[in-house]
């Protein structure tokens, strides 16, 4: 695609960068095949290319962001599905990034909108604020009929327990269980250590079973995706600038193998954090460094070799398959293959490169096109007539369960489980009767 940014622009990072991005695509419209929002609402502007068509002409200009751009940019999943189809090597991830930053930058939404977003970016991110609007919400849940409409949905979405905080998720070691083979900092997140804090905890069991030591260390948390992917970029550099300074610090102390992360969106995210700080001269080196040892779970146990107890039952298992992990992070193969060495029977779903609905906030700022998605991944899942599903990303784990009667799981719970740990508490009863 040619383009005619000035050179003045090009001297912004972010303008060479999205240059070089829009320079690289043909036109040649194979990611539409693969875009859900095309799939579902069939216009141009709602696919790849129509918004790469948009954020050229937003950016090349450099002007403010109008309304009909901005709908469509929202209306993007970030599920990056288009970047596996592009035969181009479109980093369409980095270009919708700038653009939403841009758009956050020049353009004024309605009233409404506005504070619905400043709510999430303030909520979200910290694990206490959020339980206490969890615990909110599900005291309003009676009242919801008499809620104004988005306020409606998004109680109406919260869900009907509230776990406590686990004892896990404060800083501390764990130390490996006979002979160390690696050092590794857990990245305990924010939102699903509220929705799940069971899931850390059978990664913690997991790791230290197979001899890994594992650090939560202090000043980690919220990796920064939620108001990244709202192009809040002050919240969200700030919130990965504190990951970066609590990881350098265990560099600097006993030393750091792994950066592990169990939360597929959230790993994406902390992959790129070397691009989102390549020009800070305090970050740049730390932020390369952390994106250089940052792995997924089931990486990290692909890498040291899963060992299971051969004691657990052929459940038959749906894998939904994150976008953030397929697409964002490329592994595909690997979560399929550790569930069948577990002892599983993994079986992939029909039109598994499509988006689930969740996508971080999109499922609260986009709810009808979230639910369409929704109900058609539910739908292809129970066409397989799995006893269960499993996920490596709590954002669909919820988005799933909130559709179907089926046991949606983490896949490292399922792992844990293989390896000798508790059976998951969403499976004892099945199991039992
Ligand atoms: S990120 Fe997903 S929703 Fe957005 S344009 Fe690409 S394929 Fe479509
Ligand atoms: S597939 Fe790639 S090169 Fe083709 S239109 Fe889409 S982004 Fe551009």
């Amino acid at each position: 695609m040619q383009t005619q940014f000035t050179l003045e622009q090009l001297a912004r990072p972010d303008m060479a960068r999205s240059e070089e991005i829009l320079r690289k695509c043909v036109h040649c419209g194979f990611c539409t095949a693969t875009c859900p929002t095309f799939l579902l609402l069939g216009d141009e502007l709602d696919s790849p290319r129509g918004r790469i068509y948009l954020m050229k002409e937003m950016l090349e200009n450099d002007r403010p962001a109008d309304e009909r751009t901005v709908k469509h940019v929202d209306r993007c999943l970030s599920c990056l599905s288009c970047m596996t189809t592009c035969p181009s090597s479109v980093h369409y991830m980095h270009l919708v990034d700038h653009a939403r930053a841009h758009i956050q930058e020049t353009y004024t939404r309605p009233l409404p909108e506005r504070m619905l977003r400043r709510i999430l970016s303030i909520v979200l991110p910290r694990p206490y604020v959020f339980r206490f609007a969890l615990l909110g919400a599900m005291l309003g849940r009676p009242f919801k009929r008499l809620m104004p409409g988005r306020l409606k949905g998004l109680v109406a979405m919260a869900p009907s327990f509230v776990p406590s905080p686990s004892p896990v998720d404060r800083p501390q070691v764990f130390p490996a269980q006979g002979e160390r083979r690696m050092r590794v900092a857990l990245m305990n997140g924010c939102a699903q250590k509220v929705l799940d804090p069971k899931i850390n905890e059978a990664t913690i069991r997991l790791l230290t079973r197979h001899g890994i030591e594992v650090v939560v260390a202090k000043g980690s948390g919220c990796c920064g995706a939620l108001t990244h992917h709202m192009g809040m970029t002050d919240e969200s550099h700030g919130t990965a600038a504190k990951n970066i300074r609590a990881w350098a610090k265990e560099f600097a102390g006993d030393g750091l193998d792994r950066i592990v992360i169990n939360t597929s969106g959230c790993g994406t995210t902390v992959k790129d954090y070397g691009f989102m700080f390549r020009n800070d001269p305090e970050y740049a080196d730390d932020a390369a460094k952390v994106s250089g040892i940052a792995r997924d779970i089931s990486e990290l146990m692909a890498e040291i070799g899963l060992e299971p107890t051969g004691r657990t039952p052929k459940l038959r298992v749906a894998y939904h398959s994150a976008c953030s992990m397929q697409h964002g992070q490329k592994i595909t193969k690997t979560p399929f293959e550790l569930l069948s060495r577990a002892g599983f029977d993994p079986v992939p779903v029909p039109e598994s490169h499509i988006c689930c609905g969740s996508a971080g906030t999109y499922n609260l700022l986009q709810p009808e096109i979230a639910g369409q998605l929704q109900e058609r991944k539910v739908a292809n899942i129970e066409t397989t007539a799995p006893d269960l599903v499993a996920a490596g990303n709590i954002g669909c784990i919820v988005q799933i369960a909130s559709g179907t009667e089926l046991p949606v799981l983490h896949t490292v719970e399922l792992l844990d489980w293989a390896t000798g740990g508790p059976v998951p508490e969403l499976l004892e009863k099945r199991l039992a009767s």
